[in-house]
């Protein structure tokens, strides 16, 4: 096998450029509330995604393989990772450039421990949504704390519920039932609506298209079917691997007929589809064959405190170093506005077979 370097940042010589970058512009600070930020393609900044671990109980073989996420993997250290008050500063001045919405995801977000305690801290901020993305492992257990702690949703991640494929998917043996418990507590908790991402790759699960809808149908949660990305440089991914989401729409439409419904807001990433006898709606998240990069307004913090203005980057900008270099909030709106101005990713409009291959950071440490 080819050497991976399973690194989360490879910043290398720009780093230092990236650092002065941060650092002119926190000391261009005003101290004046700004406008929101727009990048240069004129896409504001309303989503923050938050990476709270880069350790994960699952090892998906598209997204954390075990053959590179295994015994001896270098996770972060604890002291790397951003604190709790850490997290909570970043969001609130995130917050004060535009931020409606943040998601806790990971790794898996419920890993950390007394992740309710964060949740409670960013919830005291007020005015944001707050939603979490898990695996659904440790959310029998931990469904209700979320909730009284002031957790609005939960994404769930569901690929299969055949048990044999599920586990072959997850790769430590977990068993689907598990889950499945997870999302009735959650609902139980009232963490809805309930959405449940099921990443469909070609060979893999396709054939759990049609029982993941049947079963989902009529309960209220929102299934979404997810083309399988590129995301990192550790999952083997293939075009020929991704089962575009226009077929998984065809085949649950000559079952269960569909019809479009509009986006909730604009830069919706799931394209909405409901039953057209009421029994419900579906999601499609189709960035390979139909990328959405000119909606998109959302940032990534990752695990140890590096902005990211796209999934598919491979270089993160150090506001931990900012914070633990004694930045005011002023400085640090000043370079987070910095960031987002510049901003002109649109990777998924350009994917090619050639770009798919350069490195990427991973998923498990940018926060999926
Ligand atoms: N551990 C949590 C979970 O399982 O939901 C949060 C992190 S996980 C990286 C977030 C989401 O990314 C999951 O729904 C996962 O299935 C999805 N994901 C990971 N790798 C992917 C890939 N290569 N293509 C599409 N989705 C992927």
């Amino acid at each position: 096998m080819a050497t991976i370097i399973p690194i989360a940042d490879r910043s290398g010589d720009d780093a230092a450029r990236r650092r002065d970058t941060l650092l002119r512009a926190a000391a261009d600070a005003t101290g004046a509330a700004a406008a929101p930020p727009v990048d240069a393609l004129g896409r504001g900044l309303r989503d923050l995604r938050i990476s709270v671990t880069d350790r994960c109980n699952f090892r998906c073989v598209y997204c954390m393989p075990k053959d590179v996420f295994g015994r001896d993997y270098p996770f972060l250290a604890h002291s790397d990772l951003l604190s709790f008050e850490e997290i909570t500063r970043l969001a609130r001045v995130f917050k004060a450039h535009g931020v409606e919405k943040i998601r806790l995801t990971g790794g898996e977000p419920l890993l950390r421990r007394n992740v309710e305690r964060l949740v409670e801290m960013l919830a005291g901020i007020g005015g944001l949504d707050l939603t979490l993305t898990t695996n659904g492992a440790l959310l029998a257990r931990k469904a209700s704390a979320l909730k009284d702690a002031g957790l609005g949703r939960v994404t769930v991640s569901l690929d299969s519920l055949d048990d044999a494929v599920f586990r072959r998917m997850n790769d430590v043996d977990f068993p689907v039932a598990n889950v499945l418990a997870g999302i009735d507590a959650a609902a139980a908790a009232g963490l809805a609506p309930i959405k449940l991402n099921m990443v469909v790759k070609r060979g893999m699960n396709e054939h759990e298209i049609l029982p993941m809808a049947r079963r989902f149908r009529g309960t209220g949660h929102i299934l979404r079917f997810i083309e399988f990305m590129d995301v990192g440089a550790t999952n083997g991914w293939r075009m020929d691997d991704v089962l575009p989401a226009s077929e998984v729409v065809r085949a649950i439409d000559a079952e269960m007929p569909l019809e479009p419904v509009d986006a909730n807001y604009a830069g919706e990433v799931a394209e909405r589809w409901r039953y057209r006898d009421g029994s419900g709606e579906i999601g499609v998240i189709a960035s390979v064959t139909q990328a959405f990069c000119r909606d998109c307004t959302r940032a990534r913090l990752s695990t140890e405190g590096k902005l990211f203005s796209c999934l598919f980057a491979n270089q993160g900008w150090d506001l931990r170093a900012l914070l633990r270099g004694g930045a005011s909030d002023a400085e640090l709106g000043a370079a987070i506005d910095a960031v987002w101005r510049r901003r002109d990713d649109r990777y998924s409009e350009i994917r090619t077979a050639e770009t798919a291959a350069r490195p990427k950071v991973e998923m498990s440490y940018i926060g999926g």
